[in-house]
């Protein structure tokens, strides 16, 4: 049988591995820093959780959802995004009583949207995001776009762009939107096909449109901030303030939108002008004031954000950034030279274990040369050579595999010795 995987899917493996370790680790570091808890939502939903919220005129929801009836016909939808199903959770938990306002919570998991797979574009992709809900504070939003930036900066990240927009709420929003038609409509046999159906259903989706003459009628057009309440202009001058105080560093982005009906308001997006191409955004968020009265939940605000954690460590890897390993505690490469040493490594690697020091054995018969390149390229800290001598002596010669310094130690000394020659008993 010879079968490769699905268009658009990964194998994530090896170093990939290792860029996925640190972005989650950094981000687990910060949501617990900002107070944010964990939830885990599954991966698939009845269809209606998210055509109803992100919109049918978007283009996830237009084309791109993995979409199927199960075994009795309900209609499931493997989960585009993360932010309809924390709210379907929210909801039907009854998560929002009053000693948990606002809500804070956090999810990492796969999502699914059938686009035209590239570099940065897959079909199966994953992210980590935040949401906090209940509360409309202007404070509530610069936090959310600090942690937003934090997590990128403790990444190593230099040169990235925050985007900051607002969509006012829906008193401008719809004025604006009219405006907007008005300005369109002459121009409408200049769009694409696509533009031409969202100009019918929703026309801020044509800010979505990646087609660069679609772009530029734009970029031409009005501007929402232009067309703010007193309120929206308020609380947007308000956030432009705090995060200036953060020393963020912004860009108000005009003909930013993002494309899901369910934001109102503020609205931010993460970009890397390095990524060279449309796929330039690494995560982006906004304010999300109706979406859970839109599930019938209580009437109240909530702001949050996703990250792209493949772009993440693609971006990372081009750039020269690198991961800290953290696994990086002492690992040894136990390597025999004597046949009868079973019992022997045995007991080694009991000692070793029963400690938390993480170990392996050297299953080839190679040669102790070849055996010592494996273990350095393994990221092993020390080689333990075990020979008919050491045996005999009740020893073990640790070779410290960054000095290439060998020591012989006394096998009941082992923890130890490892600890001190690796220096990990000074990070304890
Ligand atoms: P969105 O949920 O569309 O706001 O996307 C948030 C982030 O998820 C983006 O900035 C990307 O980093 C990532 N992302 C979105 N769609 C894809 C995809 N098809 N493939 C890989 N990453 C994606």
């Amino acid at each position: 049988m010879s079968v490769n995987s699905p268009r658009g899917t990964a194998d994530i493996y090896g170093e990939y591995i290792k860029y996925r370790d640190f972005i989650i680790s950094t981000a687990r570091e910060l949501f617990d820093i900002f107070n944010f808890e964990e939830i885990i939502t599954p991966a698939f939903e009845y269809t209606e959780v998210f055509s109803r919220s992100i919109g049918e005129s978007t283009d996830i929801v237009h084309k791109e959802m993995y979409t199927f009836p199960d075994r009795k016909g309900r209609s499931l939808t493997l989960r585009p995004e993360g932010t309809a199903p924390v709210v379907r959770s929210v909801v039907e938990k009854k998560m929002l009583v009053p000693e948990n306002i606002p809500l804070k919570l956090f999810y990492i998991g796969n999502m699914f949207r059938y686009e035209r797979p590239q570099k940065g574009r897959m079909r199966e992709f994953w992210q980590l995001g935040v949401e906090a809900l209940g509360s409309s504070s202007t404070i509530l939003d610069a936090e959310i776009i600090w942690l937003l930036n934090e997590i990128f900066k403790r990444l190593g990240f230099k040169n990235l762009i925050l985007k900051i927009n607002t969509i006012g709420c829906s008193k401008c929003r719809n004025n604006y939107i009219k405006i907007f038609r008005e300005y369109i409509e002459p121009r409408l046999d200049y769009l694409c096909a696509d533009c031409q159906r969202r100009f019918k259903v929703n026309p801020l989706r044509i800010f979505d449109c990646k087609i660069k003459s679609c772009k530029k009628i734009v970029s031409e057009g009005p501007k929402i901030k232009d067309y703010l309440c007193k309120n929206c202009s308020k609380h947007f001058k308000e956030l432009i303030s705090i995060i200036s105080d953060l020393s963020i560093n912004y860009t108000i982005s005009d003909d930013l939108v993002r494309g899901f009906d369910y934001y109102t308001g503020i609205i931010f997006e993460m970009a890397s002008n390095d990524l060279n191409s449309a796929q330039n955004a690494l995560g982006g968020g906004g304010r999300y004031d109706n979406l859970l009265a839109d599930f019938n939940g209580p009437d109240m605000p909530a702001v949050g954000f996703a990250v792209g954690m493949d772009r993440t460590a693609l971006l990372m890897r081009q750039l020269g950034i690198k991961y800290t390993d953290i696994r990086n505690k002492p690992k040894s490469y136990i390597i025999s030279l004597s046949e009868d040493a079973g019992p022997y490594i045995i007991d080694v690697l009991k000692q070793l274990r029963n400690s938390n020091i993480a170990c392996d054995i050297d299953y080839s018969t190679s040669g102790i040369g070849s055996a010592l390149k494996k273990a350095g390229k393994k990221g092993f800290s020390t080689a333990l050579i075990i020979g008919e001598e050491e045996v005999k002596n009740d020893i073990i010669t640790v070779k410290d595999l960054k000095s290439f310094k060998q020591y012989k130690v006394k096998k009941n000394n082992l923890v130890k010795e490892v600890l001190r020659i690796t220096g990990a008993d000074q990070n304890e």
